[in-house]
C-alpha cells in the first residue's frame, strides 16, 4: 500500500490517497474532510505515466482523465515488478525506442567521455586558472594560514631564522608578495615555497651548503615559484574535485579553506620540468641582480645530487638535476655576470652557519 494524492479530473484539488496494487488492477481508497471513496484502475486503461527519482504520475480514462501522483520512492519499483510487461509502463520509454538502441549506446557513450574528460582535465585546469587569478592580498592571507598550519608539524630553529632573514633581507629581491623565510630542524635536504611569499628551508639543506650563493640561488629559485604561483596553481589542480564539490555545495569562500586544510599536500607537490627550469632561472637572476656568483646555482643542484639518500626526497619534487645542471650552466656561459663582494650577505651567512 502506498500513500499519494488522487485527482479526479473535476476539481484540481488532490485528495489523500492510499494506493492498493491489485493482481490485474489499481485499487486507489481517496478521502477528504467531506466524503470518500474508491477507484478501481483497469491496467489497460492507464496511460501516460512520468517517473523520476521522486514522483511518479499515472492517469487514467479519457474524460475526466483521473490522475494519481505517488512521492514514495518504491512505487516505480512495485509497479514494475508486480505488472511485468504492461503497456502503461512501457509508454514513459517511447522516446528511448525511437532513437533505437544503437543511437543511445553512441550518445551515452559521447556524453560519458565528455564528462570523464570534463572531470578528469577540466575540473583541474580550471581550478588552475581560478587560482592564477587570486587576488594578492588573497593569496597572501591564504599562504600565511597555510604556513602556521605546517608549521605545526615542526620545530623552529629561531635562530637561524633571524639569520636566514637578515641574509635575505640583504639581498635585492624582486617580488610581488613580501618574502618570509624560516628554517625547521629536518633532516631531509629540503626547501619549500608556500603561496604568498612563505619560505621553509630544511636545516639539513642549510648544513650541507658551503657558499652563501648556494643559498641565494636556492632563494632566487623558491621565489620565483611564489612569484610564478607555482604551488598556488599544483595545490589547486590536485584539489580541484574538493573544490568543485565545495563549489557546488554554494561554498565557495571554501575554496582556499580546502587548500589551508590539505596543507600536507604542500610535500607530494610535484612540479613540473618547465616549471623547475623556469625557477632555476629565477634564481640565476637573483644571483646576477646581487652580483653574486652564478655557480652558486650549480653547487646548490651538485650538491643535492651527490646525496643520494637525502636527496632522493628533494629529487621527486625537483626532478633531473643533472639535466638542470646542463642548462644551468649553458645559460652562464651565455650571459656575462659581474662579481662583487656583498659583506651584509657574508655576515649573516656567517651568522646562519656559526653554532
Ligand atoms: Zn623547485
Amino acid at each position: 500500500m502506498f500513500e499519494g494524492k488522487y485527482y479526479n479530473g473535476r476539481t484540481s484539488k488532490g485528495m489523500p490517497a492510499f494506493i492498493i496494487l491489485e493482481p490485474h488492477y489499481i485499487r486507489i481508497n481517496w478521502q477528504t474532510d467531506s466524503d470518500n471513496g474508491t477507484e478501481v484502475w483497469h491496467l489497460s486503461e492507464m496511460h501516460k505515466t512520468e517517473f523520476n527519482d521522486a514522483t511518479t504520475v499515472l492517469e487514467y480514462g479519457t474524460f475526466p482523465r483521473q490522475s494519481i501522483a505517488v512521492f514514495e520512492q518504491g512505487f516505480q519499483q512495485a509497479l514494475e515488478h508486480k505488472y511485468k510487461g504492461a503497456t502503461f509502463l512501457k509508454s514513459g520509454y517511447s522516446s528511448f525506442a525511437k532513437t533505437g538502441v544503437k543511437g543511445l549506446l553512441i550518445g551515452g557513450l559521447g556524453l560519458l567521455l565528455v564528462a570523464v574528460a570534463l572531470f578528469f582535465w577540466g575540473v583541474p585546469a580550471l581550478a588552475e586558472q581560478v587560482a592564477a587569478h587570486f587576488p594578492k592580498e588573497y593569496e597572501h592571507a591564504m599562504g600565511e594560514k597555510l604556513y602556521e598550519q605546517m608549521l605545526e608539524g615542526y620545530t623552529v630553529d629561531s635562530a637561524k631564522t633571524v639569520a636566514l632573514q637578515k641574509y635575505l633581507d640583504a639581498l635585492e629581491v624582486k617580488s610581488d608578495f613580501p618574502i618570509r623565510a624560516t628554517v625547521v630542524e629536518n633532516e631531509a635536504v629540503n626547501a619549500f615555497a608556500m603561496p604568498g611569499g612563505f619560505i621553509l628551508v630544511h636545516d639539513a639543506l642549510l648544513d650541507k651548503m658551503e657558499h652563501h650563493e648556494e643559498l641565494a640561488g636556492l632563494l632566487g629559485h623558491e621565489i620565483g615559484h611564489v612569484q610564478m604561483r607555482h604551488s598556488t596553481k599544483a595545490m589547486a589542480r590536485s584539489l580541484s574535485h574538493y573544490m568543485l564539490l565545495s563549489v557546488l555545495f554554494g561554498d565557495v569562500s571554501g575554496v582556499a579553506a580546502v587548500i589551508v586544510d590539505n596543507a600536507s599536500s604542500m610535500y607530494s607537490l610535484e612540479y613540473s620540468r618547465k616549471a623547475e627550469t623556469a625557477s632555476d632561472k629565477a634564481g640565476l637572476a637573483l644571483l646576477a641582480q646581487n652580483n653574486l656568483n652564478p655557480k652558486g646555482m650549480v653547487w646548490l643542484m651538485e650538491r643535492l645530487n651527490s646525496n643520494e639518500p637525502e636527496f632522493l626526497k628533494f629529487i621527486s619534487t625537483h626532478p633531473r638535476t643533472a639535466d638542470r645542471i646542463d642548462e644551468l650552466n649553458m645559460l652562464i656561459e651565455e650571459s656575462k655576470y659581474k662579481t662583487a663582494p656583498n659583506p651584509a650577505l657574508e655576515t649573516a651567512w656567517e651568522e646562519l652557519k656559526g653554532e
